[in-house]
């Protein structure tokens, strides 16, 4: 239930609204807003208790009327966070702005991580990716070097001073994982691993949720409640592209309409992951500027030293030269955007 208080009322009619819940044994939120008030009730209360409730306090002073939430998820929801949320990581604020976050499908080796680093720090990226624990379709493909995998990330991202984010599968793997990166990545293949979600959220380190294949808006939303469930508020949001009608063009199909549609409904920062959203790696430049002009809090791109020698997602990497393009060309666009 949501409690909008008149514009103009008085910090002493928000007080007597929150006092009044407290006394009936609810624990409001407080959400200030830039013209009023609103006041979250996150009790479920049973219908007919709910409708007494509801005609109460809308008599009381200072309310302008009480409604109830209209999507199943509650903290991932802009009803009751109103300002856009920033996660702040060492000092990059995801959510403000435009970030770049980039890196290869998988480490492989220190040397091609220093490679990929050097690329990205250059290009003007802050944000270093590359995966350790690889959920791959797959039992025979590489999975990843786990934990050495970890170690070569924290390195080199400490050396080019950039912030890392790498991928956790399991619930049992949050400990290990958090303790090297800045940012926890949770696959679209876990997007609905509940036990994960959960761990993850009380790490606390912000947590770059990538949509399911097939999850609906409201799905992928719920997964995000999970997270802020834990206390956490850092949750990064990622579209990365559903099941497509056929693969025989596209690895996956981007759902760009994605950005505006959680941006109305969540605070939460969006990100567009255009490489697995396409699978191919002259489609990623095209979507990577639809996804900024579309209103996107930054993108997540995959780029490798050398893609034919990837050992994971090679046909959708970007060469080194092909990223610092894409960065250039996105500059030129948020120049332009800037501009009109
Ligand atoms: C990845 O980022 O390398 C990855 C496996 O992504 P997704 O979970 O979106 O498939
Ligand atoms: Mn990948």
């Amino acid at each position: 239930m949501i409690i909008v208080m008149q514009v103009g009322a008085t910090q002493v009619q928000v007080d007597g609204v929150v006092g009044y819940l407290r006394d009936q044994g609810v624990e409001p939120i407080v959400l200030p807003g830039q013209d009023n008030t609103a006041i979250g009730v996150p009790a479920s209360l049973d219908a007919g208790q709910r409708i007494s409730f509801e005609a109460l306090i809308a008599t009381l002073p200072g309310v302008s009327k009480v409604t109830q939430t209209s999507h199943p998820y509650k903290l991932a929801s802009r009803e009751w966070h109103r300002e856009n949320h920033f996660v702040d990581v060492k000092g990059v604020r995801i959510g403000e702005g435009f970030v770049v976050m980039a890196g290869p499908c998988s480490v492989e080796s220190h040397k091609q991580m220093r490679a990929a680093a050097e690329v990205v720090k250059q290009a003007g990226a802050t944000i270093l990716r590359g995966g350790a624990f690889k959920p791959r379709t797959s039992p025979y493909a590489f999975q990843g070097l786990a934990e050495e995998g970890l170690q070569i990330l924290r390195q080199v991202g400490d050396e080019f001073g950039l912030v890392t984010i790498s991928e956790v599968m399991s619930p049992e793997m949050v400990e290990l994982v958090a303790g090297h990166v800045d940012i926890l990545q949770i696959g679209a293949r876990s997007m609905q691993n509940f036990p994960l979600l959960i761990e993850a959220g009380k790490s606390g380190k912000p947590v770059f949720l990538k949509r399911g294949p097939s999850a609906t808006i409201d799905e992928f939303l719920l997964a995000a409640e999970y997270v802020l469930s834990q206390n956490n508020p850092d949750v990064i949001l990622c579209e990365r592209g559903v099941m497509p009608l056929d693969r025989t063009y596209v690895r996956n199909t981007l759902d760009l309409s994605a950005i505006p549609i959680l941006q109305e409904h969540s605070h939460l920062p969006v990100i567009v992951d255009p490489s697995h959203g396409t699978g191919v790696a002259r489609y990623v430049l095209p979507m990577a500027l639809a996804a900024l002009v579309a209103g996107a809090s930054g993108v997540m791109i995959e780029m490798h030293p050398n893609p034919k020698e990837a050992l994971s997602d090679g046909s959708q990497a970007l060469t080194p030269e092909v990223f610092t393009d894409l960065m250039q060309e996105l500059n030129r666009v948020r120049a332009a955007l800037a501009a009109s």
